[in-house]
């Protein structure tokens, strides 16, 4: 998580929702709307207790407001989840109980798809509410061609380019595969893992990947780690146990905690934040709400700059880039 503390952080509004005929125990967290509406996904997922998917929502709404204002999008940071297993039987019910909760938020968060939740569920949830996103479809593409960028911009900043770099994937999922197929195409040498051997399988018919062990993908003997499936991935073991110099990918907190943004400096590991590298799906779905579809591209593409930026100044103050990342993001939202 990006940060561990719950006291002390200005949140503009977190809603519980609940309506027990439904079957509804939700949250919806709006961190900050300086910059526009927060917009985040709906998350559906059983957690322990209601303080972890409180703790969830806000964690996760929070890096969306550093997310889009390193973006430069003029948009809020916010997220909700549904304290729910996403298999229960009565799901459209209880999706439409949370649709009418951010509904009476009257436009202060924008919902859009999450872990848990599909295309299908937004439409659902935007028959009760005004703007919803993702209903044009995937923007793994986008998000992935963001984390090819800042892959460029880290092996730059070792005078290395992505020919003939080794790069090990984690989850060979939406994004995950759409940025195998980029780095391959661009000449690296690409490995993977993903627990459903299927995955694996398609990758390395299609691509040619190398499969390896899933726990052996975050210390493979390779150039850049990207993980692209779950959050909390890196932590103080593998980051002693790393071999590549460059870490860089798509899952949302990757790192176990934030003083391992430190721990990454101290091994010389080159990081480029998540939440600057993983944006293009961000610039997809602000495109898509604001029908502004041309030029994307060319917008997900300049998340390079900002990472080279962030790397240029880490470097220059012995800085980890997470806290150089964060920093710069507030001074945007301050700034306003
Ligand atoms: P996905 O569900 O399509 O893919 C994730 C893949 O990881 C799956 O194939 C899954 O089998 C695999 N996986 C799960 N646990 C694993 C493990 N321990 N080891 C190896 N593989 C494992 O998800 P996605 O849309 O590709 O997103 C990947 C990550 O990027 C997520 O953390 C997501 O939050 C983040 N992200 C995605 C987007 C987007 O546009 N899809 C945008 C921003 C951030």
């Amino acid at each position: 998580d990006i940060i561990d503390d719950f006291s002390n952080r200005d949140f503009e509004q977190i809603v519980l929702c609940r309506d027990p005929e439904a079957g509804l125990e939700s949250v919806i967290a709006v961190h900050d709307t300086t910059l526009g509406p927060s917009l985040g996904g709906v998350r559906m997922r059983a957690y322990s207790s209601q303080a972890d998917a409180v703790a969830d929502a806000m964690n996760l709404a929070q890096a969306m407001t550093y997310k889009a204002a390193l973006a430069g999008l003029p948009l809020g940071g916010g997220k909700s989840v549904i304290n729910v297993d996403p298999r229960v039987a009565n799901r459209d019910e209880i999706l439409v109980a949370h649709a009418k909760y951010i509904a009476a938020l009257g436009g202060r968060y924008i919902p859009g798809v999450d872990m848990g939740t599909s295309v299908r569920d937004l439409e659902l949830i935007g028959r009760h509410v005004d703007v919803v996103s993702s209903q044009r479809g995937d923007p793994s593409y986008f998000t992935a061609r963001g984390v090819v960028r800042s892959i460029e911009v880290a092996l730059e900043a070792c005078d290395r380019s992505v020919d003939g770099a080794r790069v090990a994937i984690q989850g060979l999922g939406n994004v995950g595969l759409h940025a195998a197929r980029m780095l391959a195409g661009a000449g690296a040498q690409v490995f993977g893992a993903d627990i459903d051997p299927q995955r694996v399988r398609g990758a390395v018919d299609e691509i040619s990947i190398t499969a390896v062990d899933l726990d052996e993908i975050l210390l493979s003997d390779v150039d850049v780690v990207a993980p692209c499936a779950g959050g909390g991935v890196i932590d103080e073991r593998v980051i002693a146990g790393m071999r590549a110099s460059i870490l860089v990918g798509a899952a949302n907190n990757m790192l176990a905690h934030s003083a391992l943004a430190r721990d990454l400096c101290d091994r010389g590991i080159v990081h480029v934040p998540d939440f600057v590298a993983n944006a293009g799906g961000l610039l997809a779905v602000e495109a898509e709400i604001h029908d502004r579809e041309q030029g994307l591209e060319g917008r997900v593409d300049a998340i390079a700059d900002t990472a080279r930026d962030i790397l240029s100044r880490a470097a220059s103050t012995d800085t980890d880039s997470v806290s150089v990342a964060l920093a710069m993001a507030i001074e945007i939202v301050e700034g306003k």
